[in-house]
């Protein structure tokens, strides 16, 4: 860090030269990043697009929104205070209270005076002569900083399909990840919901409560499991209180971050009443830890069919026309391989006399018309439509800040086949850029606060160590780029995710390239390799003295 930069304190919003770091985003990973900065004492400044923080829960505010992941465990664990003080109404709490919650946290730690609203950062370039980032925002902020900051998440660039006639169409429409804030008055309404993925599962059952009318258009049907949400129990909440320090640290080492009744034997060892029972009894306690009931089932298909199996027999179980059960039986991946829904009477709204189900493989969407929308063989009346479509998950709210490094380089130019990183926080020719829960981490596949935690705490920690040693500059290697990637692969190709066209493998997207984006290996491994990486010095890393940087210029 330059001379300028190392006595500076946390500057406000008016500081005039480089900062130490520009943060992008004031969603959990901006926040917990800018809170860990000040404490190290460089200063900061966060450019976030909304009028407030959350991030992903200020966007998503779409009826039923919710998180899949227990409260107890989707929460920071950095604050001891914090942790006991906070208290969820629900097991799993609803967009509302995650939002209060983030706003919590930033008005706690006094975050908002570094964090400049309603500002989309458009362009991030490297100026390798000066060593620093040179920021431009959509309200023509010129800032520079040593160290730019991704904190961008993986969910946050919405994806509407281009379907012809959609200008035409004579009423509202909606993404699920950009809701009015207003919300929306749907009674009386004819309302068409384009897609049937997490955002469609859990927005379906509400709309449907209050329209007059709902038509789910579905292209893939999805595997979905029950909730079962209700009040938090107090004494499960004392329970977990009393021992959050040591639950904390268990889920840390675990696959996926969160603390699940892991099963320990292969589904194939076990004889099928066996099976059925403990499937049973995992549908009935409810949430996602029907997929931990065996060793084996992300791993062998004749595993994953039994689980595969058992929930398509539930939705048959539920869903009283035997045509329309069958058309929403989930076929064409393995379960879990496409991000598994959790939902709240997902399946029964399709016995509700006002909610129809399209099957857009017998008859795809040809057009949207002024007054609906139009399959192969039939029009669908709507007065307004509800786009559940998704997301350029994992690398589109990244690329949309045009990051440019080395030589001017794009970051969607070394991207066009695919990400490429080290260890999900670095890519090569990208110095002093990191991203948090970038591809490569394990990210999406985990509790995200529990990623996100351990990126800017080890993104932190090697500020603190450049700092220390008087390294200007830091870059990931292409050597062990290429190295993360190749294992990366390795790991995802030993399971069967890579078997399902998902948003994990940018499947839902019109020519995006085909690779499977988060690191697989699990939350615990991933993080010891991180660990390793920092203590050996930050091997596969180039850090660059500020003498020897001056010395190159
Ligand atoms: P998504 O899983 O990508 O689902 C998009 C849906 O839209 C799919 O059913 C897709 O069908 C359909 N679709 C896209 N283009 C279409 C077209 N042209 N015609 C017809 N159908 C079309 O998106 P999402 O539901 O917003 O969820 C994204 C991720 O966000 C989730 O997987 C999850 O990780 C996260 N999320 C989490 C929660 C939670 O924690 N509770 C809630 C919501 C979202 P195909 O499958 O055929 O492509």
């Amino acid at each position: 860090m330059s001379e300028a930069r190392q006595g500076s304190t946390a500057q406000g919003l008016g500081a005039a030269g480089p900062l130490d770091a520009v943060i992008v985003g004031a969603g959990f990973a901006g926040l917990y990043m800018l809170h860990r900065l000040r404490g190290l004492g460089l200063s900061a400044r966060v450019f976030e697009a909304g009028a407030d923080v959350g991030g992903t829960w200020y966007w998503n505010r779409y009826p039923g929104a919710r998180c899949d992941v227990e409260s107890m465990q989707y929460s920071f664990s950095f604050s001891e205070d914090l942790q006991q003080d906070w208290r969820w109404t629900e097991r799993f709490a609803g967009q509302p209270e995650i939002l209060a919650y983030a706003n919590h946290v930033a008005d706690r730690f006094d975050l908002r005076r570094n964090i400049q609203f309603g500002t989309r950062v458009v362009s991030a370039s490297f100026d390798e002569a000066a060593q620093l980032w040179r920021i431009e925002t959509d309200r023509g902020d010129r800032v520079s900083a040593a160290f730019c900051i991704m904190a961008t998440g993986c969910l946050s660039a919405g994806r509407v399909p281009e379907i012809a006639g959609m200008g035409e169409f004579r009423g509202p429409s909606y993404h699920t990840g950009q809701w009015p804030h207003e919300g929306v008055d749907f009674a009386g309404q004819r309302v068409g919901v384009i897609g049937t993925g997490s955002s469609a599962i859990q927005s379906i059952p509400v709309i449907a409560e209050q329209a007059a009318h709902v038509t789910v258009f579905q292209r893939t049907p999805n595997f979905s499991v029950p909730a079962r949400n209700g009040p938090l129990p107090p004494e499960y909440e004392r329970d977990w209180k009393a021992s959050y320090a040591e639950r904390r640290s268990r889920a840390r080492t675990l696959k996926s971050g969160i603390i699940y009744n892991f099963g320990e034997t292969s589904a194939l060892a076990v004889s099928a009443e066996e099976r059925e029972r403990e499937y049973q009894a995992r549908w009935e306690a409810g949430g996602i830890s029907l997929l931990s009931a065996y060793t084996d089932l992300a791993l062998d298909k004749e595993a994953n069919d039994t689980a595969a199996e058992f929930v398509r027999q539930q939705i048959r179980s539920i869903v009283r026309d035997p045509a329309v059960a069958e058309a929403l039986l989930p076929t064409s991946h393995p379960i879990g391989t496409k991000r598994i829904c959790v939902d709240t009477g997902y399946f029964e709204t399709f016995n509700r006399p006002n909610v129809t189900l399209v099957d857009l493989r017998a008859s795809p969407i040809t057009r949207v018309t002024p007054g609906g929308i139009a399959t192969r063989d039939a029009e669908y009346a709507v007065d307004s439509i509800v786009y559940a479509t998704g997301f350029d998950a994992m690398t589109g709210s990244l690329l949309k800040v045009n990051p440019r490094g080395r030589g001017g380089l794009a970051l969607a130019q070394k991207w066009a086949e695919g990400p490429r990183s080290y260890l999900g926080l670095m890519t090569a020719g990208f110095p002093n850029l990191f991203t948090i829960t970038g591809p490569g981490s394990p990210s999406v596949l985990s509790n995200m606060i529990v990623s996100i935690e351990q990126h800017v705490d080890w993104i932190a920690d090697c500020l603190a160590y450049l700092r220390a040693h008087g390294v200007a500059c830091m870059e990931a290697t292409p050597e062990a780029e290429d190295a993360w990637v190749a294992h990366g692969n390795e790991v995802a190709h030993r399971t069967l995710y890579p078997q399902a066209n998902s948003w994990y493998m940018g499947a839902n997207i019109e020519g995006k390239p085909r690779v499977f984006m988060p690191y697989i290996g699990g939350v615990g491994v991933y993080r010891e390799t991180c660990d390793v990486v920092a203590a050996s010095g930050y091997e596969g890393f180039r850090l660059t003295r500020r003498q020897q940087a001056a010395a190159a210029e």
